[in-house]
């Protein structure tokens, strides 16, 4: 007995099954069923209603009926609109009220009038001594359908809406999920110490049965930190690409959106798919985004959600399936503790943009390999301290895009140093009149910094005053020196370089410019470092005043005194430097003022000229203190 009632329980479930399988197949077909079955039911039904629609008459009439104790029966609903009722014939009349129960009146004996509803409407009603019968005759089915739709269609609609975006997210989603990578260790440049340590997991994303061989605990994860551009992503894809097996890919600002839930269902589906298709590399971009700090600021449930589901994902697969996760961020401190434990992302690497000119020039040539060009790599590569792989590729492209906008054949020194101009300023560059005050004005700022720069013994890359869209008036540009660590000297040096503009500007025009804004906010950052940081003033000596502010209040009117000395003092050095050469500012700014843009070469050349034919030129010999009251 059991077993039968199990085969066609089993049975029923199996045709059950199929049913759903194939109204899901056949949604079209279900939907229009679903219509067109609600429209024929209404439809049947008003046509039974309306054979059987009683002659309908005024209130009025119904009450003198009523009155002449005519009425047999009146059916009433307090929902309704209408009310109808039987006339008594020749045979009812006679009859008892247990007897006309039974009585089926002809279809034109119905009448029908409007309902008074009210209170006292039965009490009125049984006055008159009439059957009061409770029954309602509006069209049911239609009335139930109608009201089944109006309260189902916003939920149909909602829910329609939330498949239609969800599902379209899921769908961009995928198809950035799983991609074969072409990506090859050699397209990364200058992280060569990373990708010795990369080599080992991609020799056992070839070949997991190793683990098992060795017996070894495996990371699965590994966290690449690194500011943005740096190539972390370049460097997943190239491990993807030198193992074979697919590439992951979850942004973790995509996990926190707005529909609780939503994110741990990524992190879940994406492990699921990882797991189908292992050995591959799982990459997960912004992983700061979800793992915060569950404690910080930034904590809320969404993100919790997330990151639970995360650590639950990484502890859930074992080290031999072959899953390697890597996550990225340039927020590593921010991470949670219980994400970068043993098991976990316990291996930390740090991303950082290219150390020195000579990286930055293979990326250059990376990016310019089958294009041709005349471009002086030393040269460009030096005047891009502190860019990224990102920011070089940028400027490649731009530089190649302003060759061909000049219909050149090939990309020169001139297109790229415009195109890093652009990177550095954000602008394009805009012309302004030769010949206004303004042109002079900045000719001879720039001059002054290029000619402390020069006195200072630092390298030029080029000096110019062409303006750009985004507000620099002009610039001088100095050279990468290769060097790990700035002197006392060097930071000294960097200050007057900052002070040379306006100082050659009080010389030469006694007034000054607001053009030496920016220099001066570079100048206070070199100070506050140099006494805060650095140690480098005797009155402090050698304290980190960020660490003993932490603790004491230090007076701010003391480093406030302290600081506005040395921007006077080195103000001062730099003005009587200034003075005291002013004749290379003067011969430099005019030869600015003619080209408008120097290179290294011209300007070495144009000093070197000057000096020579000192005797000839202007020599202004100025004193600072006599400008002191302006
Ligand atoms: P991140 O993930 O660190 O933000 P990406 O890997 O997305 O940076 O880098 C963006 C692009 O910049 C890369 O696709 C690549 O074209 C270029 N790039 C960045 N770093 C390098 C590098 N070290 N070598 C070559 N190209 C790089
Ligand atoms: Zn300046």
């Amino acid at each position: 007995m059991r077993g039968s009632f199990m085969f066609s329980f089993k049975g029923f479930k199996n045709k059950w099954k199929k049913a759903k399988s194939w109204c899901k197949k056949h949604k079209g077909v279900v939907v229009a069923g679903v219509v067109v079955l609600s429209i024929s039911i209404i439809g049947l039904e008003q046509f039974v209603y309306d054979k059987n629609e009683p002659k309908e008459v005024k209130y009025e009439e119904f009450m003198d009926d009523l009155k002449a104790g005519d009425i047999d029966t009146l059916y009433y609903n307090p929902g309704d609109e209408y009310m109808r009722f039987t006339l008594f014939n020749d045979e009812t009349r006679e009859m008892t009220k247990k007897e006309r129960e039974d009585y089926k009146y002809k279809k034109d004996e119905w009448r029908e009038t409007l309902y008074p509803s009210g209170e006292d409407f039965r009490e009125n009603m049984l006055k008159y001594g009439v059957n009061l019968v409770v029954k309602s005759f509006e069209p049911k089915a239609a009335a139930i359908i109608g009201s089944i739709f109006s309260i189902a269609l916003p939920f149909i609609i909602i829910i329609a809406a939330m498949k239609a975006i969800m599902g379209g997210m899921a769908k961009t989603e995928k198809t950035e999920k799983q991609v074969d990578v072409k990506t090859k260790f050699s397209d990364v440049i200058g992280h060569d110490e990373v990708i010795e340590d990369l080599k080992f997991i991609v020799s056992l994303m070839q070949d997991t049965s190793r683990l098992k061989k060795f017996n070894m605990e495996v990371p699965r994860g590994m966290l690449f930190s690194g500011e943005p551009g740096t190539g972390k992503t370049l460097l997943a894809k190239a491990i993807a690409g030198e193992s074979g097996v697919p590439f992951l890919y979850l942004n973790g600002s995509s996990c926190i959106e707005m529909y609780a839930g939503l994110g741990a269902k990524r992190v879940r589906d994406l492990f699921k798919e990882a797991k189908k298709c292992s050995p591959c590399i799982v990459f997960i971009d912004e992983i700061d985004a979800i793992g915060m700090n569950r404690t910080g600021n930034g904590s809320f449930s969404e993100n919790v959600q997330t990151l639970n589901a995360l650590l639950q994902e990484m502890d859930g697969f074992d080290t031999e399936s072959g899953i390697f996760v890597i996550g990225a961020t340039n927020n590593a401190d921010t991470l949670d503790k219980a994400l970068v434990r043993a098991g976990r992302f316990d291996r930390q690497v740090v991303i950082s943009p290219p150390k020195d000119w000579t990286v930055r020039k293979e990326i250059f040539e990376h990016y310019l390999q089958g294009v041709s060009s005349t471009a002086d790599l030393d040269l460009v590569s030096k005047q891009c301290m502190g860019f990224t792989g990102a920011d070089i590729n940028a400027v490649v492209n731009e530089a190649k895009l302003i060759a061909s906008m000049g219909e050149a054949d090939s990309v020169t020194t001139e297109n790229i140093e415009e195109a890093i101009d652009k990177r550095i300023f954000k602008g394009n560059r805009s012309k302004r009149d030769k010949k206004s005050r303004e042109n002079m004005l900045v000719a001879y700022h720039e001059a002054g910094h290029a000619i402390v720069t020069y006195l200072c013994g630092k390298p030029i890359a080029r000096a110019t005053i062409v303006s750009t869209t985004s507000g620099v008036g002009g610039f001088v540009m100095q050279t990468d020196e290769d060097k790990q660590f700035m002197t006392k000297t060097d930071l000294e040096s960097q200050l007057m370089i900052c002070y040379g503009g306006r100082c050659s500007e009080r010389i030469k025009f006694t007034d000054v410019s607001t053009g030496a804004s920016n220099d001066i906010t570079q100048a206070t950052n070199i100070i506050e470092a140099y006494v805060e940081k650095y140690g480098f003033n005797s009155e402090f000596g050698m304290l980190d005043l960020g660490v003993v502010q932490g603790t004491i209040q230090l007076s701010s009117e003391k480093l406030v005194k302290l600081f506005s000395d040395m921007a006077k003092e080195y103000e001062r050095k730099t003005f009587e430097l200034l003075s005291e050469n002013y004749y290379l500012v003067e011969r430099l700014a005019q030869e600015l003022l003619d080209k408008e843009t120097l290179s290294s070469e011209a300007i070495t050349e144009i000093i070197k000229d000057a000096k020579e034919n000192k005797e000839s030129m202007e020599v202004v010999n100025e004193k600072f203190d006599d400008f002191v009251e302006v």
